[in-house]
């Protein structure tokens, strides 16, 4: 059985005293005992009081990591850096590094690697642009993404990995792709890689991500193929996450 995973993406947001307050807050506000996972990715600069803050309550990683793992490569933060700050996950290939920073499905799958080498949880960002959907490619644009990673690593790769679906046009926008559109990347995300291994298949679990919110995550995560989701604005509130958490909560107890 998968368990629902809750993971906030902080992306360029915080300072030490709000990152010390919302870990604090979502800590006391989870139940004592839960039944579904909770993450996130601060940036790094703040990965420091995650780790002496989070306890076991929390997992934490960063929202990116070099391919490389180590030299002159001015800016970067190594998977092994992570490593060493305690943290379990990273994200490789949001749709805003993908975008903004250009990187390349190749450079993600390094990515990938990296933080599989050294005991990292990669939670590998795929998507289809507003464009790309309207003009019927999003199981090709994701299956590519998806392919990239398993061209390197192969599919046992994804034995400790999560996929994180995460449509660009729902990015922020306040549009949440509805629960059947989301559900139908999902599954044909999860038969993409049953065509490798069925087992791993069935073990990955694979986030929606996209404008959720405590209103639309109970319906969201009901789905079949959703198993929890990756969250950007609501994460910067605990208000807003814990509210996102307690829909887990009721479908995981
Ligand atoms: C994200 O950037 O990963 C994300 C899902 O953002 P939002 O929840 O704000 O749409």
């Amino acid at each position: 059985m998968r368990k629902l995973l809750v993971a906030g993406n902080w992306k360029l947001n915080g300072s030490i005293a709000m990152t010390a307050d919302l870990i604090s807050e979502i800590i006391e506000g989870l139940p004592n005992e839960k039944n579904f996972d909770v993450a996130i990715f601060p940036p790094f600069v703040y990965l420091p009081l995650a780790n002496t803050s989070v306890g076991n309550a929390i997992k934490y990683g960063g929202q990116t990591v070099s391919e490389h793992e180590s030299g002159a490569y001015t800016g970067e933060i190594s998977a092994a850096m992570l490593k060493e700050l305690g943290c379990q996950m990273v994200l490789v290939g949001h749709s805003e590094r993908r975008s903004y920073y250009k990187e390349s499905s190749a450079n993600i799958a390094k990515k990938f690697q990296a933080a599989l080498k050294h005991g990292l949880t990669p939670v590998l960002c795929c998507g289809e642009t507003l464009e790309q959907r309207e003009s019927g490619v999003t199981e090709k644009v994701v299956a590519d993404q998806i392919n990239a990673v398993i061209e390197l690593v192969g599919i046992e790769g994804f034995a400790n990995a999560v996929i994180a679906y995460e449509p660009v046009w729902a990015i922020g926008t306040g549009k949440t792709a509805s629960s059947e559109q989301a559900q139908e990347v999902h599954a044909f995300i999860r038969s993409l890689l049953s065509l490798k291994s069925d087992t791993i298949a069935h073990l990955v679990p694979i986030l929606y991500g996209g404008s959720v919110k405590g209103s639309n995550a109970k319906e969201l995560f009901s789905m079949q193929d959703i198993d929890g989701g990756l969250i950007g604005g609501a994460s910067l509130t605990s208000e807003d996450f814990l509210a996102i958490c307690q829909q887990a909560d009721v479908l995981s107890s």
